[in-house]
């Protein structure tokens, strides 16, 4: 009995002991806090870092950033990340960005969301690519409830990215233009920041779209003059807001 009785304890021991050591060699990922998520500095708790990259890393995952190559952030998009908590918190955060292809707006707007949501105090982002949005809610057309869940995540995002807007100007009274003039109109009641990137020109969105001119009145007024044009020749950054009338549009 004495036999049987040591093998099977010493078994129970290999059994019990195995299994332990490699959960307690799978648990403890940070050797600071003993994944406790806190560190004790005198005599207070604080945030250890890891849960601050955790974050950055979920933060950076959830923004839905397509593939890019990062560039260097040009003065508007350095200045709206330098300034972001200030901007966030006035009543005219967006930031938009027009013209041609190939001029690196959507770049630039990547870039915005890239270095928020990985800054030292992450910012939660949602990243929209406007063809996709409409086609996607297209097939949901008929299902209002579907419908209201995507444009509520739109709207509620703390901060939203939109590329290529209007990437098919959209004909009068088409489920497209209801979609622009939505996502528009919900964002700019929520007065949370917006990145928007457009292929387009402000003339033209006016000229073009019928529900042009609505649509460049909000984003007018709620960038502040952060307007970037991407012309053939010249990049302009700034378009006064004074500018918004539809007889000096310049551009
Ligand atoms: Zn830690």
């Amino acid at each position: 009995m004495g036999l049987s009785t040591t093998f099977r304890d010493f078994q129970n021991a290999n059994d019990a002991a195995s299994p332990t050591e490699e959960n307690d060699d799978a648990r403890i990922v940070c050797k600071r806090c003993n994944d406790s998520g806190y560190v004790f500095e005198n005599g207070g708790a604080k945030r250890c870092a890891c849960v601050v990259e955790e974050r950055r890393k979920r933060y950076r995952a959830e923004a839905g950033l397509p593939y890019f190559e990062r560039r260097e952030l040009e003065p508007p998009a350095r200045e709206y990340v330098a300034n972001f908590d200030k901007i966030a918190r006035s009543r005219r955060n967006w930031i938009a960005f027009f013209g041609k292809t190939g001029s690196g707006k959507s770049t630039q707007a990547f870039g915005i969301v890239d270095a928020l949501t990985t800054r030292e105090r992450p910012v939660r982002a949602q990243t929209l690519l406007y063809g996709d949005f409409v086609r996607r809610l297209s097939a949901l057309r008929y299902d209002a409830f579907e419908l209201e869940k995507s444009f509520r995540k739109a709207k509620k995002a703390p901060l939203l990215l939109i590329d290529d807007f209007l990437d098919v100007v959209p004909k009068a009274n088409s489920f497209e233009e209801h979609v622009a003039q939505a996502l528009i109109k919900r964002r700019y009641e929520t007065r949370l920041p917006l990145i928007l990137t457009t292929e387009t020109t402000p003339r033209r969105m006016v000229a073009e779209s019928p529900c042009g001119e609505a649509l460049l009145g909000r984003i007018v007024e709620m960038c502040d003059a952060r307007i970037t044009i991407a012309e053939e020749n010249a990049v302009n950054h700034r378009l006064c807001s004074l500018a918004f009338n539809r007889d000096v549009i310049p551009y």
